[in-house]
């Protein structure tokens, strides 16, 4: 990188920090001939694409404000959204793309929020994937509920109706 005070195109980086909740990372540079500092800034090439076309950078901010509502009386800190916006951060820069369309941004969110409190989730999921009827919410219950027993929780109890052995009558020839 130039100096900017005396042109010479030798620079070291002295110090490096994120800045901008992560989206930016600023360095100080000195110079290897005078020997003066300066500051460069690397921005995120990070970008949403909205259903009007239109990009943005993305933002975990808003990726919070947007989780906030469903989670509303829910045991939910704001250093859990937090983490929930660093974690659908983590999951969309995994893509590598350097646009991800909202919907995607959408979807990199459902995960980490049904672990994080399933009400939220269900909130969230019904507008996001517009829940249409209780069968929706039914078949999204059941969906949960399947995998909380696939990783050893108390399976929910569901009477079921045996067949006695004394109406079983045998017909057999
Ligand atoms: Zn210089």
């Amino acid at each position: 990188m130039r100096c900017p005070f005396c042109k010479a195109d030798d620079s070291r980086v002295v110090d490096s920090r994120a800045v901008d909740d992560g989206l930016a990372i600023r360095r100080r540079r000195e110079c290897a001939e005078c020997g003066r500092r300066f500051t460069t800034s690397e921005t995120s090439m990070l970008y949403v694409v909205k259903r009007s076309g239109a990009t943005e950078p993305f933002s975990r901010a808003k990726v919070v404000s947007g989780v906030r509502k469903a989670c509303q009386g829910r045991p939910v800190s704001e250093d859990d959204l937090a983490l929930l916006a660093q974690q659908v951060e983590d999951i969309v820069r995994a893509t590598g793309s350097a646009e991800i369309p909202a919907m995607e941004v959408g979807l990199a969110i459902l995960g980490p929020l049904r672990q994080l409190d399933e009400v939220a989730y269900l909130r969230f999921a019904s507008v996001y994937r517009s829940f249409d009827t209780l069968e929706d919410f039914e078949a999204e219950i059941a969906l949960l509920r399947a995998e909380g027993e696939a990783v050893g929780e108390e399976p929910v109890s569901v009477s079921s109706t045996t067949v006695s052995p004394t109406t079983q009558t045998s017909h057999t020839p």
